[in-house]
């Protein structure tokens, strides 16, 4: 699961990592009534507004905005909520802005030079330990920085069970080029970062910029984090974080009936008990030259209401031209997955979309004569050669 921006910057205030002060805003009047609170805490006459998708990439798509003044404040607040945000991330339909971000200018002059950091904690699965990777390069796309000068990017194995240690904090401060001030900041910061992202259960805690200001802090300017689902359970709070709006329509109808379900590109919708069989399932429709327009795993107990609602949601992606069911009868029977199926497409109506049923296991044959004696337009098949001959006829 992901969250905003605002809310990465709540968690990592709580473990002690500095943070650019901000308040959030969901119309132009909030943003101003924020931006008047924010002079008062902080002091600053200039602000910055940010939109609050999830997204990166938002500065060059004209999501972060400078404004020095109240009113300003309010024009470029009424221009950005609303706006339908393109970033290179996003995609070419953009994402709407709900809710921006007002927070404290931190690009202010002063005595030293500001510079921009790249730092991010995220596990490494072949070590089993949590990397610390950090670059002087920061501010910019950091997958740029490692395609074209992968030596600036540097990596820190951080042990789980001892957590960040003093010299590794340092050497990561000496590393960056830090020195007097800044670099005792900068340990604190590791520190702080590294103790966030274990807190919270998160697979990726990435802040890009962190900021050295003019006066030699050290703060996130931005942060973007990955919640490890599994773990969602020891954390309630985080769980209400969740922002639908932010969320694939058809991934969060499958979420509420319990199935396994990734939207994908293709125009063969597939429907599979087992993720294993589902994988093969994606790579026979390769084969017979369709694409998966989806994952979708029912899990080990289809019936007739998980095949309803996978059917459902296959089929309301308008890039659908043939839906693959295959279903392995293990403890669940061919027969009644296959009933499960014709009452599904019955109760749907109107399906426009070859749909391709493969049985195989317990009552396989059972369950074809029942697809076969239907009379419904659908086409059953009992090996997976002769179900993939089918996806190349329809295809
Ligand atoms: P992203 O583009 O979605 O990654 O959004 P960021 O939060 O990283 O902001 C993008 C850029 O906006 C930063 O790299 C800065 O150059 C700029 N920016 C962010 N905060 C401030 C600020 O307080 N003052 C000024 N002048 N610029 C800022
Ligand atoms: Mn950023």
């Amino acid at each position: 699961m992901n969250i905003h921006e605002y809310q990465a910057k709540a968690i990592l205030k709580q473990n002690g990592v500095n943070i650019q002060e901000g308040l959030t805003a969901e119309t132009a009047d909030e943003a101003v009534a924020a931006a008047k609170e924010l002079q008062k805490q902080t002091g600053t006459g200039w602000w910055v507004l940010k939109a609050q998708i999830h997204a990166g990439g938002r500065g060059k798509g004209g999501g972060v905005k400078l404004a020095k003044s109240l009113d300003e404040v309010h024009q470029l607040a009424t221009e950005m909520i609303g706006m339908q945000l393109v970033t290179h991330q996003t995609g070419p339909e953009g994402k709407k802005v709900r809710k921006i971000l007002i927070a404290q200018d931190v690009y202010y002059p002063g005595p030293s030079e500001k510079k921009e950091y790249y730092m991010s904690v995220l596990l490494n699965r072949e070590t089993g330990k949590n990397t610390i990777m950090y670059s002087a390069e920061g501010g910019v796309d950091i997958e740029e920085v490692a395609d074209k000068t992968p030596e600036l990017i540097f990596k820190e194995e951080i042990d789980p069970g001892t957590g960040v240690l003093p010299f590794q904090a340092r050497k990561i401060a000496f590393n960056l080029g830090l020195e007097g001030q800044a670099f005792k900041e900068m340990t604190r910061f590791v520190a702080a970062l590294y103790r966030a992202y274990v807190a919270v259960d998160a697979s990726l805690f990435e802040i890009n910029p962190v900021l050295k200001t003019t006066d030699d802090k050290i703060m996130a300017v931005d942060a973007k984090v990955n919640l490890d689902d599994n773990a969602l359970f020891r954390h309630p709070d985080l769980a209400d974080m969740r922002d639908l709006n932010e969320e694939d329509a058809t991934e969060t109808e499958a979420g509420k009936n319990n199935l396994n379900f990734v939207k994908l590109d293709g125009n063969v919708g597939c429907m599979v008990n087992g993720a294993g069989l589902a994988m093969a399932t994606m790579d026979i429709i390769k084969l017979s030259g369709g694409e998966p327009a989806n994952f979708l795993d029912v899990g080990g107990g289809a019936n007739a209401e998980t095949v309803e609602a996978g059917l459902k949601i296959i089929l309301s992606d308008p890039a659908v031209k043939a839906v693959l069911i295959n279903v392995f009868g293990g403890i669940v029977r061919c027969d009644r997955v296959a009933s499960g199926v014709v009452e599904a497409y019955k109760n749907l109506g109107n399906i426009k979309v070859p749909v391709i049923v493969r049985l195989q296991g317990t009552n396989a044959e059972e369950g074809k004569a029942v697809i076969d004696n239907s009379g419904l337009k659908v086409r059953s098949a009992i090996t997976l050669k002769e179900a993939a001959d089918i996806v190349k006829e329809v295809v």
